[in-house]
């Protein structure tokens, strides 16, 4: 077996995954010698599989759909972040031989709006759109930010609104139906949190929801704009964003998690854009 340390991204379907990449393009990057791969992992497989990982002498997991929450349940030791969330998306094992859980999403993606786009979230009118893992993920960090709002909506309600409750003692958070959005003031930031959008499909949105000037972020990401993407030019939006670049924020944060030093993800991100064509 090899000497080098090794990490791995769990999830089904994995093939596409592209963490690997990203993950050797920052070992490469700030030499460090390491070995990332992406496995198959079937939600029934998820912990007998992960305890093998680490008793062989694994480092550090990411865990992707539909691993997160069972990540979650697994770790006994996890950040807030994390804890939060119900999500765990890096597992990385620390001195003591502990295994901490924490969840790099809503850092990645705020990083990615703050730094790389400039994108200031503090006083804004922030829209979420969907409840899900990646709504729950992003919750704690973008609240962080002091936006003046943050409305969850949902295409079922009541997890938008018992998503906003569990989350209320950090800031001024609600939930509701798209169908409420009707009466709502326009938004300046929309996130796009579910998993419509790769399948073309669209939460029936009304119209007038969008601030002139206002940004537009899909936390899906495709070598094509995806429907949300599409949506939010076609409303003007001054940024209408895919995920592609909280994918790479929330790689890095895993990185600076297992080896202690933080990559820099300008160069990776446009390397990427660059072979998507972009
Ligand atoms: P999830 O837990 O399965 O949640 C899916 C969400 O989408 C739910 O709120 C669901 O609503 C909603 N939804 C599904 N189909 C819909 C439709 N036709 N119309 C309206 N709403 C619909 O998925 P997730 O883990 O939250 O992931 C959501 C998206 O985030 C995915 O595209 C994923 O790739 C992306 N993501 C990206 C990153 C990144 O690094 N860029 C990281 C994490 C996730 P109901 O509750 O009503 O079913």
């Amino acid at each position: 077996m090899t000497s080098l340390d090794r990490y791995a991204v769990f999830g089904q379907p994995i093939k596409h995954s592209k963490s690997p990449r990203i993950h050797q393009l920052f070992a490469q990057q700030t030499g460090q010698d390491l070995l990332y791969s992406a496995q198959e992992v079937p939600a029934e497989q998820f912990v007998m599989t992960t305890e093998a990982f680490f008793a062989q002498g694994g480092k550090g997991l990411n865990c992707t759909l539909p691993l997160k929450e069972l990540a979650w349940a697994w770790a006994t030791h996890k950040t807030e972040r994390a804890e939060l969330a119900k999500a765990v998306n890096t597992l990385a094992v620390q001195v003591d031989g502990s295994v901490l859980g924490d969840n790099t999403d809503g850092c990645g993606l705020v990083q990615d709006l703050l730094v790389n786009h400039g994108i200031a979230l503090a006083g804004k009118r922030i829209l979420l759109l969907g409840a899900g893992g990646a709504s729950r993920g992003i919750l704690l960090p973008l609240l962080e930010q002091s936006p003046v709002c943050l409305v969850i909506a949902n295409r079922t309600v009541h997890k938008a609104i018992e998503l906003a409750a569990e989350f209320s003692h950090k800031g001024a958070i609600s939930g509701c139906g798209f169908a409420d959005l009707i009466d709502s003031a326009p938004f300046d930031i929309i996130l796009n949190a579910t998993s419509a959008s790769l399948s073309g499909q669209l939460p029936a949105l009304p119209e007038g929801l969008l601030v002139e000037q206002g940004v537009c972020y899909d936390l899906a990401y495709s070598n094509e704009p995806t429907a949300f993407v599409h949506w939010g030019r076609a409303r003007h939006a001054i940024k209408s964003l895919d995920g592609l670049g909280m994918l790479v924020e929330q790689a890095a944060e895993a990185f600076f998690i297992w080896r202690g030093v933080r990559p820099e993800t300008q160069s990776v991100i446009a390397l990427l854009n660059s072979e998507r064509g972009l």
